[in-house]
């Protein structure tokens, strides 16, 4: 019998949509995906393997004033924590781009600028967290310190402690129940466990002397100084960041889902960038930027805020002859951006707080978020019905997969994203990502046919976007 036609807006998982062979896809990808985020655990890490990936693809570094037209792509790197990668489309520059933009930085802890102290005999590191961090989530897990070290004669050391199996990790011990009813029990999840006790032990055994003071912390300067070179002041010329020590795991039995830290948003970097990597040819110009400080707004000079966007669109600019500031203005009110970032999925077990015709799903592909913002969208991009009618018609002849999200209910949830500070330049945005379980936690939930779903829309955006 067939069908009876209704105008219902048709809601379907990726596992109804699609068939076994898209599906063994997805996992592959899932794979590729897995190998780069168990190495991308910092911004630096990510800007490091984008630019592997773009040297891979024959694309060349771009030096001002130096770099002609003619190579197959382009890498701009902004102070080693923003890369921005660009190819030639089939229309000039000059007429706008396509732009795909995700961030790379993660809610985590860092070290403080003198962090190394000793309390009881024990040698702590202080921290001061970064971002959107729920504190629970850092108690009493092994954690692994991953950075940079400028060391007094101006040479630069990485730090990448305890993401392997070999290494030692750090931890901050909880309290034990036996001990807590007093100091947390009765406390509100933001107050128990104050920012000042986030400190990771890092060491027990005391320097041989007997008579000075900090015998703890006096040897685990020797280990730092004998292993890296290091004395307490380079700490001050340091970023390192705290990150958890796990690597990305298949869960639930049917291995579907990818668990990991700081899918938020290395997911939408890692997708966008093979995206534009991959695409067969370009509708237009594409852009794939990958920029820090999302988590604490954006600033900052490698954050979305910085001069870093439109400084790489004016060199863009430049590889056709193009210098002036009207003809970089007018590219830019002509440029489409996907902001690529995460949303958040439809918990289970806290679906009130989400409101179900309007939230992300799990498993069923691209999120299309029109608008973000608080309480009456304050803080929002609102992407327009021009627009949106441009990307779905895209999502729907490409076959992606895709549904619409909002970030919570009305009066209860809300965010921002990178969006629009990209608007403000007059492109045209929306926000589209895959959906995320436990957002900001150690351990991310994304489905990994969301995720493949994710890497196609971006795709069919570069290829076939005007
Ligand atoms: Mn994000
Ligand atoms: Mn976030």
């Amino acid at each position: 019998m067939a069908e009876k036609e209704t105008f219902e807006m048709a809601r379907k998982s990726c596992f109804d949509l699609k068939d076994q062979a898209w599906h063994d896809e997805s996992f592959a990808f899932a794979e590729r995906y897995r190998n780069f985020l168990n190495l991308s655990k910092t911004e630096r890490e990510c800007v490091a393997s984008f630019a592997k990936m773009a040297v891979e693809h024959s694309f060349v570094e771009y030096i001002p004033d130096e770099t002609k037209a003619g190579a197959p792509g382009y890498l701009f790197i902004g102070k080693e924590k923003a890369v921005a990668l660009y190819r030639p489309g089939k229309v000039p520059a000059t007429k706008g781009m396509n732009i795909v933009i995700a961030h790379i930085d993660s809610p985590r802890l860092d070290l403080k600028v003198n962090p190394l102290i000793e309390e009881t005999e024990i040698a702590q590191l202080k921290t001061h967290y970064y971002g959107g961090v729920r504190k629970y989530h850092w108690l009493s897990r092994p954690l692994a310190i991953h950075g940079v070290v400028v060391l007094n004669d101006g040479s630069t050391i990485e730090l990448r402690i305890g993401s392997s199996k070999e290494d030692p990790v750090f931890v901050i011990s909880d309290l034990e129940p036996h001990l807590s009813y007093k100091v947390q029990n009765e406390k509100k999840v933001t107050e128990f466990y104050p920012g000042e006790k986030l400190n990771l032990v890092a060491g027990i055994i005391p320097d041989s002397d007997e008579e000075a003071k900090n015998r703890v912390k006096l040897a685990v300067l020797d280990i730092l100084h004998e292993k890296y070179g290091m004395t307490e002041e380079d700490f001050v010329s340091a970023e390192l960041e705290v990150v958890p020590a796990c690597i990305a795991r298949d869960v639930g039995f049917d291995r579907a889902i990818l668990g990991g830290y700081g899918q938020d948003d290395r997911l939408c970097s890692f997708t966008g960038i093979r995206a534009l990597l991959e695409a067969e040819t370009l509708a237009r110009g594409g852009v794939a930027f990958a920029v820090d400080k999302e988590e604490i707004g954006s600033v900052g000079a490698t954050g979305a805020q910085s001069a870093f966007v439109l400084n790489t669109l004016a060199e863009i600019l430049t590889l056709e002859g193009e210098r002036d500031e009207l003809t970089l203005r007018r590219a830019a009110a002509n440029t489409n951006v996907i902001s690529a970032d995460v949303g958040a999925a439809l918990h289970p077990d806290w679906q009130e707080v989400q409101e179900k015709n309007n939230a992300a799903r799990m498993g069923y592909g691209l999120a299309l978020t029109k608008f973000t913002g608080v309480r009456g969208k304050v803080g929002a991009s609102d992407a327009s019905a021009e627009f949106m009618g441009r990307i779905r018609r895209l999502l729907n002849e490409a076959g992606v997969p895709w549904h619409v999200a909002e970030l919570g209910k009305v009066d209860e949830g809300g965010g921002g994203t990178v969006a629009r500070f990209l608007a403000a330049h007059g492109m045209n945005v929306v926000d589209a990502g895959p959906p995320l379980m436990g957002m900001h936690s150690p351990m991310e939930l994304a489905a990994k046919c969301d995720i493949y779903a994710t890497y196609l829309a971006y795709r069919a955006f570069f290829e076939r976007f005007l």
